[in-house]
Formats: structure tokens, sequence, C-alpha cells
């Protein structure tokens, strides 16, 4: 039997991989007019920093983590996600000693064991960014701005931006209290990691998915009942800002995200039409996070969207992706004299940067034609006997039907011009 990939994996092939790179250009292309450089780091880290760093309540931690013992008996695990690694990356190379704050971006698959369905894999991509050094409200609206002008730009539609504060370590004792009382009688009836998260991040049942658990949590205090003064004029000066910049957001005080060190602002960006897996992005301020993998304190924010998820959005909202084979040219040549005149010719173009290529099989000239219209070629110069005889080549536009005879010397140059006003829009 044919050997398959993965569970929850994809290959990303031709006709779909183009999408991706416009993607990623319009990523570059913002990160680097918003100031944010890129950072890459590795795909496995020791497990020990995800356990610190993303923490033992979660369930990426406890579930989803693709952890192995290497040959030196090192336990290794494939990263679930960047937050951790970034924060890591600051500490070890000394970022903290540059100028803050810090503003990285990061591109690149991570890994959970998933119940896979749609939208849900088990190595998926993310795009994502963390400001380090910077703690004021400013910098949670400007990273919201990132993730608003981005879509904005890839042209999504439908979408909404949810945020919340979770509170710091002083007022979210308080919450952590009023949640036990309020539960406790009905601690029972949790799920099984409701009840485990009832004692050591109690917090997260108001994340929880189970439909049980949502009833029973309908009405429970939130953290936005017990913020401290200073959490509370943070989250009242980035919505501030939010306005300012035009970004439309709801505050939803079901939001929660993370551990002990996430501090804050909390938020997360959800899609129409997608289904189930409605949220494209997701992030938070984690101030208490750098020192706990052992640096110096810290403030942080970031966000994480998956590259997955927006491909589905843009495909459900049929919004059309840039064409890269624009202006291709495909030589057509029968003999041995006409291809390697055309192999000359497609080397003089590619020394130009003109795409072009031409059929490698020895094909006859009517299905090298039927590959030129395939491959969508915009023009294909056409090397025949006739043509050889006369010195010739004849020049077919594909897009508007018509086709011209031109003498062999002047071809490159007939194909400069053509692809340079086009350019220009003539
Ligand atoms: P979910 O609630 O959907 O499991 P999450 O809270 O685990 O999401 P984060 O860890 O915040 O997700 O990751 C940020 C983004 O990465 C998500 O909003 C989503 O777009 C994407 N993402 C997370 N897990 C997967 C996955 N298994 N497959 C595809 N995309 C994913
Ligand atoms: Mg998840």
């Amino acid at each position: 039997m044919a050997i398959q990939r993965p569970k929850g994996t994809q290959d990303i092939i031709p006709g779909t991989v183009e999408k991706w790179h416009y993607l990623e250009a319009h990523i570059r292309k913002i990160c680097s007019e918003f100031g944010y450089q890129e950072i890459r780091t590795p795909v496995f880290e020791s497990t020990e920093l995800f356990q610190r760093g993303v923490g033992d309540t979660t369930d990426i931690v406890n579930k989803e983590m693709y952890t192995f013992l290497d040959k030196g008996q090192r336990s290794i695990t494939l990263r679930p996600e960047m937050t951790a690694s970034v924060c890591r990356a600051y500490v070890e190379n000394k970022l903290f000693t540059q100028p803050q704050p810090v503003k990285l971006y990061y591109l690149g698959p991570m890994f959970r064991y998933e119940n896979t369905q749609a939208g849900r894999f088990r190595q998926f991509h993310q795009f994502g960014a963390e400001v380090l050094g910077g703690e004021d409200p400013l910098v949670d609206a400007e990273v919201i701005q990132l993730i608003w002008e981005f879509y904005r730009r890839i042209g999504l539609q439908g979408l909404e931006v949810h945020i919340n504060s979770v509170g710091c370590p002083v007022c979210r004792a308080e919450h952590r209290d009023r949640l036990h009382s309020y539960l406790q009688d009905r601690k029972a009836e949790l799920c099984q990691d409701c009840q485990s998260r009832y004692e050591r991040n109690p917090m997260r049942i108001l994340d929880c998915k189970n439909r049980e658990c949502q009833r029973i949590t309908a009405n429970v205090p939130t953290t936005l009942d017990t913020l401290c003064d200073s959490c509370r004029e943070h989250f009242a000066k980035v919505q501030q800002y939010l306005r300012i910049s035009g970004i439309q957001y709801r505050i939803n005080p079901k939001l929660v995200r993370g551990l002990d060190y996430y501090q804050k602002t909390a938020f997360e960006v959800m899609a129409e039409g997608i289904g189930a897996q409605s949220a494209i992005c997701g992030g938070g301020r984690y101030d208490g996070l750098v020192e706990e993998i052992g640096g110096p304190s810290t403030p942080g924010i970031g966000f994480a969207m998956g590259m997955e998820r927006i491909l589905a959005v843009l495909e459900k909202q049929r919004i059309d992706v840039d064409d890269e084979t624009d202006h291709k040219v495909v030589v057509a040549a029968l003999g041995d004299i006409a291809r390697e005149k055309g192999f000359k010719l497609i080397t003089e173009l590619r020394q130009n940067g003109i795409s072009a290529q031409m059929d490698l099989l020895g094909r006859g000239l009517k299905s090298q034609m039927k590959y030129a219209d395939r491959v969508h070629a915009r023009y294909v110069i056409i090397i025949g006997e006739e043509e050889l005889n006369k010195n010739i080549a004849i020049i077919r536009d594909m897009k508007l039907g018509d086709q011209t005879e031109i003498a062999m010397d002047s071809v490159k140059s007939y194909i400069f011009n053509q692809i340079n006003h086009s350019e220009a829009g003539i």
C-alpha cells in the first residue's frame, strides 16, 4: 500500500502554495512597516520550556504535546506554540540589552496532538508577534491594530475582536475566591478537566468548551468584576486607543487565556462562516512569563494566528489572491535547431528576470501549445520548421488571443517591451 502522510498533516502543493506566498508577503510587509523584526527559533525545544512557559494546567501541555526522549535521553518537545520560545530566545540572546520594547514576529509550523477536524490539525502554521519590554496600554492597542490592519489588507470581512482583562495576581486572587465559593456546590457537575481546573487554575473554567460547564458558568463572577484600579485603568486605556484607531471590538468577560502569569489584556479575533473553529487569532499580555523562565522581570504581550484558518476564511469569502504566474513566457520549439534557439532565448529572458520555460519532453507543437495554456502562459514564442527557415518566430499573446511574426533577432526586445508596457498598465 502507498504510504500516506501522518494524520493531521497536510501537503501544501502548487495551486495552494501561491496563497501561502500571498499571505506571507503581506505579513512580512506589514510587520516591517510596524517595526517588527523576524525571529526564528528551533522547531524543537526542551520539554521543560513549555511546561514552565505554557504551563502544566493547560490542554496544550497536558494532552497535546509531541514529546520524546532523544538518543541522549533528553526530553524534547516539538513546539506547540512560539511565545515560550521567543521569551527563551529574548533571555538567552540578551535582547533585554537592546532598545526596548523589542518587537518580534514569526511564521512557522507548530505541533499539537489534537483530535483532528476541519480547521484543527496536528501540524499547523502560525503567524504571531511578541512585544517584550513594554507595559503601556498603547502596546496592547498597537498589537491589536497590527492584526486588524493585516486582515483589512488581505480583504477579510465579518471579523470581530473580542477583548477582556483577566487582571493581575493581586486582583485575580479575589476573583479566584469568589469563583470558588460560587462553584463550590456544583463542582461535582463540572467536567473532569474543570474539576482539576477548579483546584489548579479556576479562571480557566470560564473558557471550557463543554456545554454543561458553560451552562453552569453562565453567570459566574468574571475577572472584570474584581479588577483592581491599575488593571481597570489599563483596560480603559486600551479601549480608548482601539476607538481612536477605529477598531470595532466587543468586551467578552468569558474570554480568559492562559495561566497565572497572563495578565490584563486578553483578546481573540473571530471569523464568521468557518464553522466551529471560528477563532482565527488569539493573544494577550503575559507580564510574568519572562521571569518564569529565568529572565529579568519583563512585561510582554503577543498574539498568534492560524494560517490554515485564515486561508479557510479567504476561501469562504471567495477572496482572490494575486496571480504570481502573470507574464510567463513559454517557448514552443520543434526540432533540434529550433530547440537550441529556444533554449538560448529562455536563457536570456531568465537572465533578465522574466519567467520563461520550454518543453522538456520533446512533445509535438500542438501539445506544447496545450501545455502553455495549462500553465497560464501569457506569451508563447513558437519556433517551428517554417519559422526557422524564415528566421522568424511567432509570438502569441494568450490573453488577447492575437499573434505576430517577429524577426528572430528582435524576439527578446519585443518580449521586454510587451512586459514593460503591461507592467506600466498600458
Ligand atoms: P482553540 O481554542 O481553537 O484550540 P487555542 O486557544 O488552542 O485555539 P492558540 O493556542 O491561542 O489556540 O493558537 C492561536 C491560533 O492558532 C488559534 O486562534 C487558531 O487560529 C490557531 N490554531 C490553534 N490550534 C490549531 C490547530 N490544531 N490547527 C489549526 N490551527 C490552530
Ligand atoms: Mg487548542
